[in-house]
């Protein structure tokens, strides 16, 4: 038996809801600040360490609360440095979160749901039905560990292992955007784990209403799942495109509040064979995107067991990113990461999830 099942965890709480939490206790309001720096710049994992609290303050704090991480039901590294985490939550369920080392930064890539509604049809993750949100506890608590890991507590100011996330786990974000924001509010909290609005970077297969709020109440980089320059072909690749079409997309892109030059949106764009590959997709993407701040990502498909898909070949994208790069775009081929341990874009799933394939999008209500 867990005695601490019961108790109320306070990872995942913001500044305002950890205050209230602790005058429940009757505690000061610079209680909160002091422990808001043990849990999010310090890392603790248990109040007895917190050693600027009285020891009798610890022990209340002890028998009414833990700061508890997601569960690890199993870590890979990949011969290429990228490790991967398989969290198991309080219920059972399970989602992956994946840690991207590079020469001059680290990215931890978060998954926002367990399982994902949108049926992608090159997406690993899509043939999973979804099972549920993540609560703001479970998404932050995925950095947390992730720091743990990486030993890199209390927060470095520089010279860091964990640098960057991407909201390019499992799920779609956008669907889970009130948990997804209490998140990275305290993710990017500068008394914490300090992580810039600059360094994370959202992605959306197109939830279009949601993304005017992505950019107001959060301000992170956006990024945009693109993979078809026709909605003939975007319907089928992304079913979401029949409830918001490449326009409505894209004129969503133009109004996104605070891209410029310099903060430029990026679109992903899945390379697959035969399908959508071709230099004259490739001009009609140079087309689409004019007079939008954009840099343009290809992402080889990764494959996995029982994919309709192939890669492009690499002559294929080479000429694609050519045209691209020709028309003033920015438009780099990312180098698969992890591929040996399914910790690649698209192939992240997790066995706690039944597969199958949905017939239509189920669409969660939208605030
Ligand atoms: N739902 C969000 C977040 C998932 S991000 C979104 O759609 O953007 C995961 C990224 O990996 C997306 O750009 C997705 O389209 C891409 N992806 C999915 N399956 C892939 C695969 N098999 N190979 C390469 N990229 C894939």
């Amino acid at each position: 038996m867990d005695i601490d099942r019961d108790k109320k965890n306070l990872v995942g709480l913001g500044r305002v809801e950890l205050a209230a939490a602790l005058a429940e206790l009757g505690a000061e309001p610079f209680r909160a600040r002091q422990l808001w720096h043990w849990i999010y710049h310090r890392g603790a994992t248990d109040f007895a360490v917190m050693t600027s609290l009285a020891k009798a303050f610890r022990e209340r704090l002890a028998e009414r609360f833990v700061l508890r991480r997601p569960a690890v039901a199993a870590a890979q590294e990949s011969h290429d440095g990228t490790r991967k985490w398989l969290l198991r939550f309080a219920d059972g369920n399970e989602a992956e979160t994946v840690h991207i080392p590079e020469e001059d930064r680290g990215t931890l890539c978060v998954s926002s749901q367990v399982g994902c509604t949108l049926t992608c049809r090159f997406c690993h993750t899509g043939t999973q039905r979804l099972v549920r949100n993540l609560s703001a506890a479970e998404i932050v608590g995925q950095v947390m560990l992730a720091r743990d890991a990486l030993g890199e507590w209390p927060s470095p100011k520089e010279d860091r292992l964990l640098t960057n996330i991407v909201l390019m786990g499992m799920g779609e974000p956008l669907y889970n955007f009130d948990n997804v924001a209490a998140a990275m509010k305290i993710v990017m909290d500068p008394e914490g784990l300090a992580i810039s609005r600059r360094k994370i970077t959202l992605s959306t297969a197109g939830v279009v209403p949601m993304i005017a709020r992505c950019g107001s109440e959060l301000g992170v980089n956006l990024a945009i799942s693109l993979h078809a320059v026709s909605d003939e072909l975007r319907d089928v690749l992304v079913p979401l495109n029949r409830k918001y079409p490449i326009a409505e997309l894209l004129a969503a892109c133009r109004a996104y509040p605070g891209s410029s030059n310099a903060r430029r949106i990026t679109f992903e764009y899945v390379m697959l064979r035969g399908v959508n590959d071709s230099p004259i997709e490739a001009r009609e993407l140079v087309r689409l995107l004019k007079g939008i701040p954009a840099k343009v990502n290809l992402i080889p498909f990764n494959p996995w067991p029982g994919a309709p898909y192939e890669c492009s070949t690499d002559a294929a994208i080479a000429a694609f990113s050519d045209i691209v790069f020709a028309a003033g775009y920015s438009a780099p081929v990312r180098t698969p990461r992890g591929r040996d341990i399914l910790a690649a874009c698209g192939q992240l799933k997790s066995a706690s999830v039944k597969t199958r394939r949905a017939e239509r999008v189920v669409e969660p209500e939208l605030a």
